[in-house]
C-alpha cells in the first residue's frame, strides 16, 4: 500500500509504504557491538533461528571464547514460564562461572512469543541480585518485530542511557554510535587537535565505563539510526548537535564543523587541523568520482544509512539518484542530510516490497543498494547490487576512510565492465 506524501519538514517529497519488508532483525546488530564493546557478553534469549542467524552472520571464532550466545527455549520450556526463567538463570549462572572477563551480560529479547512473555527486564534484575552485583545485567530486544535489523544498536544504546550517570557540570563532546576502533581513535586525534576539551564515546570498548550525562553534554551522532537513543539523550538534558553524517570528505567536514561549532572553535584553527585530511581525502575520491558520475543507483530501504549514502553518492561521487527508500524518516536526524540531496529526489519511507521491485525492475539503475536476501533475485536479473549490510560492517566514516567507502560501490560497477569485455585501467 503505497501514498504520497510531503515529508513535513522537507522541500523533498516522501512516499510512505506499508506492506511485506525484506529486512534482517535486530539479532544482527550484536555483530558489531559485541566487537566494540570488549567486556560484554550478549545472550539472545530465543529459538533456534536466532542462533543460526547470530552465528551465521557472526561467524564462529576459532580461537577466542566467543561474546555472544543464544540460550535457547526448547519447546519444552514455552509450556510455562517459570521453565523460561530457570532455564535462564542456569545458562547465565555457568556463563559468569566459566567468563570472569565479562562485565556486562546484555540479555536480548528476540520475537517468539513465548520470549516476549517473558520480562527480561525483571530478570536481568533478579540476575544482577543473584550474582552479588559483580556483573551487570542489561536487557534490550533484538526482535524482528522490529523495523529493521539497526534498530538492534538503537534500542541497545537507549536501554543503557537509563545508567549512565548524571552530572549537569561536566562539558563533553559524546559522540554516539558504534564506530570501528581505528575510526574512533582518528577522530578523537582530529578532536583533540581542534581543542575540543573532554570527547566520549558511546558505547564506549568497555561497558562498565558510562560517561556521564547532563546539560553541558553535546550529542554528535556517528550513526543515522539512533532515534530513540539521541531522545532517551536529550531527556537527560544532553543536546543534540545538527549534522550530516561522517561520510566521505563533505559529510566528514561538516560532521566534524559541528562540533567545532558547539565548542568555539575558531575558523583559522578548524582549517588549519582539518585541511589536509580533508584535501587528501577528496584527492583520493577523485578516481572513484570519475568511474561513478553519471552512473545511476537505487537504495531500498534497510539499514537506515540510505538517506546519507545518497547524499554521498549524488554530491561527492555525481551519481544519479534514482528511488531512495528509508525505513524511517527521522526528519530531526535527517535535517542535514535531507537540505544536500538533489532536487526532486524520489523518496520513499517503509517498504511494500513488490511494487517497489515493479519500479526497480522499470527503472533499472546501473547499481542497487540492497538487502542479502534480495540481491542475488536481482543480480539473476542483470541489475548490479551492493549488500547494505557490508556498508554497516566494514569502517567507512571519516576522512581517511572515504575513498574506501567510494570503493564500495565502484567495485561492482567495475565487475559488470569487466564481464562485458570492458577493463578499467
Ligand atoms: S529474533 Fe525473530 S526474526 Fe530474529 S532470528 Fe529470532 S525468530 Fe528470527
Amino acid at each position: 500500500m503505497s501514498s504520497p506524501v510531503l515529508a513535513s519538514d522537507s522541500a523533498l517529497q516522501a512516499r510512505q509504504e506499508r506492506g511485506q519488508r525484506a529486512v534482517f532483525c535486530g539479532l544482527t546488530s550484536i555483530v558489531w557491538l559485541h566487537r566494540k564493546i570488549q567486556d560484554a557478553f550478549f545472550l539472545v534469549v530465543g529459538s533456534r533461528t536466532c542462533a543460526h542467524l547470530l552465528q551465521s552472520a557472526a561467524g564462529v571464532m576459532i580461537f577466542a571464547e566467543p561474546r555472544f550466545a543464544t540460550a535457547i527455549l526448547q519447546d519444552k520450556d514455552l509450556a510455562g514460564l517459570a521453565d523460561c526463567n530457570e532455564e535462564l538463570d542456569r545458562v547465565v549462572g555457568q556463563l559468569v562461572e566459566r567468563r570472569p572477563d565479562i562485565k556486562t551480560v546484555f540479555l536480548v529479547g528476540s520475537c517468539p512469543s513465548e520470549v516476549i512473555k517473558l520480562d527480561l527486564g525483571n530478570a536481568a534484575q533478579r540476575l544482577q541480585r543473584n550474582h552479588g552485583g559483580k556483573v551487570s545485567f542489561v536487557d534490550f530486544t533484538g526482535s524482528g518485530i522490529e523495523t529493521t535489523f539497526t534498530q538492534g544498536e538503537d534500542s541497545c544504546l537507549q536501554r543503557l542511557v537509563a545508567d549512565l550517570p548524571g552530572d549537569d557540570r561536566v562539558e563533553q563532546l559524546l559522540v554516539v554510535g558504534t564506530l570501528a576502533d581505528i575510526v574512533e581513535d582518528q577522530f578523537k586525534r582530529l578532536f583533540d587537535a581542534l581543542g575540543i576539551p573532554a570527547v566520549r564515546f558511546f558505547p564506549g570498548r568497555r561497558a562498565e565505563e558510562l560517561p556521564p550525562i547532563g546539560a553541558g553534554t553535546r550529542v554528535l551522532l556517528a550513526q543515522p539510526w539512533l532515534g530513540d537513543t539521541s531522545r532517551a539523550l536529550a531527556e537527560r538534558g544532553a543536546r543534540l548537535l545538527p549534522a550530516p553524517y561522517p561520510l566521505g570528505a563533505e559529510g566528514t567536514l561538516a560532521w566534524l564543523r559541528a562540533a567545532a561549532d558547539a565548542f568555539g572553535v575558531n575558523a583559522a584553527r578548524f582549517d588549519e587541523v582539518t585541511s589536509a585530511p580533508y584535501q587528501r581525502a577528496v584527492k583520493a575520491l577523485a578516481i572513484h568520482r570519475e568511474r561513478l558520475a553519471g552512473q545511476t543507483v537505487s537504495l531500498l530501504p534497510d539499514s537506515q544509512m540510505e538517506i546519507p549514502l545518497a547524499r554521498f553518492l549524488a554530491e561527492e561521487c555525481g551519481m544519479q539518484l534514482g528511488e531512495v527508500g528509508t525505513p524511517f524518516l527521522e526528519q530531526a536526524l535527517m535535517a542535514q542530510e535531507l537540505a544536500r540531496l538533489p532536487a526532486g529526489t524520489e523518496l520513499t519511507e517503509g517498504q511494500d516490497l513488490e511494487p517497489q521491485l515493479a519500479r526497480l525492475r522499470a527503472a533499472r539503475p546501473d547499481l542497487t543498494v540492497c538487502g542479502l536476501g534480495i540481491a542475488n533475485p536481482l543480480e539473476a536479473e542483470g541489475l548490479r547490487t551492493k549488500w547494505s549490510i557490508e556498508l554497516v560492517f566494514t569502517p567507512i566514516q571519516g576522512f581517511d576512510q572515504a575513498a574506501d567507502l567510494a570503493g564500495l560501490f565502484t567495485r561492482p560497477l567495475a565487475r559488470e565492465q569487466r564481464l562485458g569485455g570492458f577493463q578499467w585501467s
